[in-house]
């Protein structure tokens, strides 16, 4: 283990923390640790780079109970360090089943993100090796009971079938991983059609009154941008969307649902939310059952 420092966090309110990469300005993806009486809840673990779990050890000294906003890479290679975890039960199958990096290329990417004097001070034993942690099922408002605080889970199922949204009423903050966000991509194996992520910011709108602000997997947003969300998507069922396709991810084309500004979160219009979706994945299908084809679904 190198001595290097991985991790920062910022108290966003009282015994609630936002975590972000110490040694990069390139990588914007957090965690939060929520400290309860009993235990102290970790949401998400970001890439594995460093020891989270030794982090988590200076901010509190109770036991850590890790639940994910879904299942995807940037936001669970960390996990192995802590065991066991809670999940959206959508997202379960697609995790236990996910082929990651190995430590290696993850810290080649580490290395390219870092500040020059730092990457070359890291070393391979500073990244997590990803394994798949015993993982239990988180079900839409499901209450996590810290002590002294309950967190309620809200399923916003859309960017992947289990992502959710975890809220603390008590302290007015919702944090949202990737649910809704001005990046929301809706083209992964596991994204929901447009129409049901649709009814899903409906099921999430109940909640808006119950919180300020949204700390999110990449950014922090006002609960204004679910209405944004909504707004779009509508437009994109009626296919009056502005439908700006871009190179996108792994060099495939893909369509947003806005024009873009000068950044690839930033709308023309000046709105904060947009979308990424498959034209041929807008409306549900009829059928309501799940389909299990057992081909794993790439998670990055
Ligand atoms: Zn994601």
């Amino acid at each position: 283990m190198s001595e290097v420092n991985y991790f920062k966090a910022t108290e966003i309110t009282k015994r609630s923390w936002m975590i972000e990469y110490a040694f990069t300005d390139r990588e914007h993806v957090y965690c939060y640790l929520v400290e309860g009486r009993d235990c102290a809840l970790l949401i998400d673990t970001m890439y594995g780079y460093g020891s989270l779990k030794a982090f988590c050890e200076t901010l509190t000294d109770r036991p850590v109970k890790l639940v994910l906003t879904h299942f995807h890479l940037d936001h669970v290679a960390g996990n192995a360090e802590f065991g066991s975890c809670y999940m959206h039960h959508l997202d379960i199958a697609n995790y236990l089943d996910s082929k990651l990096p190995p430590q290696e290329a993850m810290l080649a990417h580490a290395k390219e993100e870092a500040f020059p004097e730092i990457a070359g001070e890291m070393e391979l034993s500073d990244m997590v090796p990803f394994a798949p942690v015993l993982t239990y099922p988180l079900y839409d408002g499901d209450l996590l009971d810290l002590g002294d605080r309950t967190i309620e889970v809200v399923w916003v199922g859309g960017h992947s079938a289990g992502s959710v949204a975890f809220i603390d009423k008590e302290r007015r903050i919702a944090y949202t991983g990737d649910c809704c966000n001005g990046n929301t991509l809706l083209g992964f194996g596991n994204s929901l059609p447009v129409e049901t992520y649709l009814q899903n910011l409906l099921h999430f709108k109940h909640y808006q009154k119950d919180f300020n602000m949204m700390y999110g997997g990449h950014q922090v947003l006002p609960p204004t941008v679910i209405d944004e969300g909504i707004e779009l998507s509508a437009r994109v069922i009626a296919g009056t969307d502005d439908k700006e396709e871009v190179q996108g991810f792994h060099g495939r084309t893909a369509i947003y649902a806005a024009n873009h500004g000068a950044s690839p979160i930033e709308r023309a219009d000046g709105k904060l939310f947009n979308m990424c979706y498959k034209p041929e994945r807008i409306l549900a299908e009829e059928k309501t059952a799940r389909v299990i084809d057992f081909k794993p679904v790439p998670m990055f």
